[in-house]
């Protein structure tokens, strides 16, 4: 008997059928002698359509009472199965995250997770229920319903299955496992068998939302063995998220292309090029909280210089009117220039570790398709560049055949 915990996505709870699906497999793994904990997203376009809702009374909604009524997609999508699962005769019982209770901090929209009980939830299954837990929601340390960032079930079912020590978790969605990019831009994307923590972790970080990042680092934190797989298939094994690199496998040098859409560059030009620039622009953007990504300083002219960020494109206009304000008569700036068209494509692989070269076929690569490099950033595994939107998937297309990604490895 193992202690299964599987995660299905908006998509895979998008109407009453596919809710009656999700019990059927449940009861399968029920027949087996498994014990199942479901955590379930809200129906596709439910949380889309809250917010929508919410920004129709509110231009910027408060974080508090858009938590309590994004929470709400979720609340419903659990009762359903919980009924399926009761039709078919099985003992089920429906949690949402204060009743579990999931406890997180106070950061509205993107609380993090602190501690999961696992008391009553052990409780009932030894008595034999499937639970099914609201993705998405916790409750902070007074009582205030609190969300977990877009996407953040999948961090609710890897944690789940943390704090309850579960053999697996599952998390199913509409595709059948992690590819080499996301399938739906290149249809030639292969699903990989494995893709090692790490690079899962970049893709993740990078843009591919097949899993949040969170839940990402939850599985590397507590070794929670993590598989993606389709709800709409009855077999197959998905991509299971593996710890170690096999040494006995031919290691592709890159595993997968990840892009992002949602950050902006930022230019602050002709800024005096002395000590303490970097800290007076990125200082009061990180002093409102605003996440920055990627950073360049162009070398100096006449004792001037151009500074280059990306932060996240909701905060584009907060960070646009800020540096107005405050830091461009400050520092004497010449001009404020800001580009929401933008892209970041990245290439992974822990094989770039033992391999040159990479980076330069991939700037080689996109010259050759007329694409001009705005910004890169390189780590240990991953070189990542930002260019013009519009290039996007011809970027991703170029770089998956030039790598090789479409051909089968070993
Ligand atoms: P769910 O609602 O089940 O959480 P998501 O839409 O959040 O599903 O994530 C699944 C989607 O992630 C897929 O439909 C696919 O378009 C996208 N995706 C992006 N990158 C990848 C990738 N490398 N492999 C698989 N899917 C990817
Ligand atoms: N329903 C939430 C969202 O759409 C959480 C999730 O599906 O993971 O972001
Ligand atoms: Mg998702």
């Amino acid at each position: 008997m193992a202690l299964i915990v599987q995660k299905y996505g908006g998509t895979s709870v998008g109407n009453v059928e596919r809710i009656r699906n999700v019990a059927q497999r449940v009861a399968k793994y029920k027949a087996q002698g498994h014990q199942v904990v479901v955590v379930l997203s809200a129906m596709s376009g439910e949380t889309n359509r809250l917010i929508a809702l919410a920004r129709e009374m509110q231009s910027t909604p408060d974080p508090r009472e858009l938590d309590v009524m994004i929470s709400t997609g979720e609340q419903v999508t659990i009762a359903l199965l919980a009924m399926a699962l009761k039709d078919l005769g099985l003992k089920a019982k429906s949690y949402t995250g204060w009743q579990v209770p999931i406890l997180t901090d106070n950061a509205y929209t993107k609380a993090r997770i602190e501690d999961i009980s696992d008391e009553k939830m052990r409780a009932d299954l030894d008595d034999g229920y499937v639970l099914v837990v609201a993705g998405f929601q916790g409750v902070d340390g007074d009582g205030n319903i609190t969300t977990l960032g877009r996407g953040g079930s999948d961090t609710t079912g890897v944690a789940l299955a943390a704090a309850l020590k579960a053999d697996e978790c599952q998390i199913y969605t509409d595709v059948d496992g992690v590819y080499t990019t996301d399938p739906r831009i290149v249809p030639e994307a292969r699903k990989l068998k494995t893709i090692t923590f790490e690079e899962m972790l970049e893709m993740a970080s990078l843009g591919s939302k097949v899993l949040q990042i969170r839940s990402v680092e939850f599985a590397g934190k507590y070794k929670v063995k993590l598989r993606v797989l389709s709800s709409f298939e009855e077999e197959g094994d998905g991509t299971l998220i593996t710890f170690e690199e096999d040494d006995n496998m031919e290691q592709a040098i890159i595993s997968g292309i990840a892009f992002n859409r949602d950050e902006a560059k930022i230019t602050v030009q002709g800024v005096p090029d002395k000590p303490g620039i970097a800290y007076q622009i990125l200082g009061a953007v990180a002093d409102a909280n605003i996440e920055v990504d990627m950073i360049i300083q162009n070398i100096s002219k006449d004792g001037k210089t151009d500074f280059s960020f990306t932060v996240n494109r909701n905060d584009f206009a907060r960070t646009i009117d800020l540096l107005k304000d405050k830091v461009v008569p400050a520092l004497g700036a010449q001009d404020l220039l800001g580009d929401t068209k933008i892209c970041k494509v990245s290439i992974v692989g822990i094989g770039m570790r033992s391999h040159v070269g990479i980076a330069s076929k991939m700037f080689r690569v996109l010259s050759e398709e007329g694409i001009n490099i705005q910004m890169i950033s390189t780590s240990e595994i991953k070189t990542s560049v930002v260019i013009d939107e519009k290039y996007m998937e011809l970027a991703v297309r170029a770089l998956h055949k030039a790598f090789d990604l479409d051909q089968p490895k070993g």
